[in-house]
C-alpha cells in the first residue's frame, strides 16, 4: 500500500476501545463522551478489517486505545490477531497501555505471542501521577511493569513531557527505566483537544539529559516515530517523540483505526473514511478494500498541529483516546 506521495504504509494503530479507567488531563476530560455500543465494530469486525490491512500489506499492529484492556475480550482479540503472526504476515503485534490492569494479562501476552509493551508513566511521584490520570495509583502501575518484566515482555516507558510538571524529573526517570533495563520514550504533549499550556519542546528535554548523561546516537528505529539514543551510563535507549517541533511526517508509515470502524490515515488531520458500512453491506471485501484506498488517497503530506495557547486554539477537537497514541 502506496499514498500519493509514495510513502509505503505497514503499520496500524488500532484503537480498540475510546474508553479508560484513567482521565489524563490532556487526553480526556472528566466527563468525555465515548463511542456508543451501536457505533461500536465487534470484535470480529476489527479483526476482519484487520485481515485485510494485513493482506493488504500492513506487517505492525500496534493494539491501543482508550486503554485497550478495558475493552470487553480484549484478549480475546488479541489472540485473533495473533494468527498472522508469522507466516500470516504480521511481523509485530505490540501495545501501549496505562499498566493499570497489566499484572493480570502479562503472562498471556506473550504466550499469545507479544512481545513489547509500552507503559505510560509520566510521573514516578505518586501525588502529581495521581493529578495528571486524576484516578491513577502508581503503585499499581509499577506492579504491572514488573509483572510484565518478569513474564519477559519487553517494556518501554512513555512519558509525555509537561513544562512545570514533571519536567524536573526527567533524570530520576531515565535513571529509575535504565536501573530496570527498560527503554524511555519522552513524548512532546499534542494539542489534541488538550491545552497546550503546558507544552516543552523535546530539544529542551534533550539539553537537560546531555548535562547528566553521556548520549550517542543510535540507528535503532520502533515502529513508531521515536529517534533514539543510546545513554552510556544506564545503557539503555531513550526515545524522542516532537511531532510539534520537528514533524515526522516524510516518513509516515501509519493509518489508524477507531473502534467504530472509522480509518484515519493521519492523526494530525480531520478526514476520515468509514469502513465499518462497506465492511457490513457485503461479505466479500471488495467495498472495503475500496474504501481503504480511497482514505490512502486522503492521507495528506503531513499533520496540521499547532500550538496557539495566547488564542487558546487547538489543533483539533478529536482525542488522542479516539484514534489511539
Ligand atoms: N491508555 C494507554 C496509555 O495511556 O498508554 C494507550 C492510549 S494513550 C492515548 C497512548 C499514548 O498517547 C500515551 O503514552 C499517552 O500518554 C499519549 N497521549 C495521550 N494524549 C496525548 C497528547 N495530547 N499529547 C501527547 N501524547 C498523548
Ligand atoms: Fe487513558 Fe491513556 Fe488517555 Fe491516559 S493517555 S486517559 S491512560 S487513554
Amino acid at each position: 500500500m502506496f499514498d500519493r506521495f509514495g510513502r509505503q504504509v505497514t503499520s496500524l494503530r488500532l484503537s480498540v476501545t475510546d474508553r479508560c479507567d484513567l482521565r489524563c488531563f490532556y487526553c480526556m476530560t472528566e466527563s468525555v463522551t465515548f463511542t456508543s455500543r451501536r457505533e461500536l465494530c465487534s470484535l470480529e469486525e476489527l479483526d476482519r478489517i484487520c485481515g485485510v490491512l494485513i493482506q493488504l500489506g500492513v506487517c505492525k499492529i500496534r493494539l491501543t486505545g482508550g486503554e485497550p484492556f478495558v475493552r470487553n475480550g480484549f484478549m480475546k482479540l488479541v489472540r485473533l490477531l495473533s494468527r498472522h503472526l508469522g507466516e500470516g504476515g504480521l511481523e509485530e503485534l505490540t501495545m501501549t497501555t496505562n499498566g493499570i490492569r497489566l499484572s493480570q494479562h502479562a503472562v498471556e501476552l506473550l504466550e499469545i505471542g507479544v512481545r513489547r509493551v509500552n507503559v505510560s508513566v509520566d510521573s514516578l511521584r505518586p501525588d502529581l501521577f495521581l493529578a495528571i490520570t486524576r484516578h491513577g495509583r502508581l503503585a499499581r502501575v509499577l506492579d504491572g511493569i514488573t509483572a510484565a518484566a518478569r513474564a519477559g515482555l519487553r517494556i518501554r516507558i512513555n512519558t509525555v513531557v509537561l513544562a512545570g510538571l514533571n519536567e524536573d524529573e526527567l533524570i530520576e526517570l531515565v535513571l529509575w527505566s535504565g536501573d530496570h533495563g527498560y527503554d524511555i520514550c519522552f513524548i512532546e504533549v499534542m494539542p489534541l483537544g488538550s491545552s497546550g499550556r503546558y507544552y516543552m519542546p523535546i530539544s529542551r528535554v534533550q539539553t537537560k539529559l546531555a548535562q547528566r548523561f553521556t548520549l550517542t546516537e543510535s540507528d535503532y528505529r520502533s515502529s513508531g516515530p521515536a529517534r533514539y539514543v543510546n545513554c552510556v551510563e544506564t545503557g539503555q535507549r531513550i526515545g524522542f517523540i516532537a511531532p510539534m517541533s520537528s514533524a515526522f511526517c516524510e516518513s509516515c508509515d501509519r493509518i489508524r483505526l477507531t473502534c467504530a470502524g472509522i480509518l484515519f490515515p493521519c492523526l494530525g488531520q480531520e478526514h476520515s473514511v468509514d469502513l465499518r458500512v462497506p465492511m457490513l453491506l457485503s461479505k466479500e471485501n471488495t467495498l472495503l478494500v475500496t474504501a481503504i484506498a480511497e482514505a490512502l488517497r486522503q492521507k495528506s503530506r503531513g499533520h496540521s498541529f499547532a500550538h496557539n495557547h495566547v488564542a487558546n486554539k487547538y489543533g483539533l477537537t478529536r482525542r488522542m483516546s479516539v484514534t489511539g497514541g
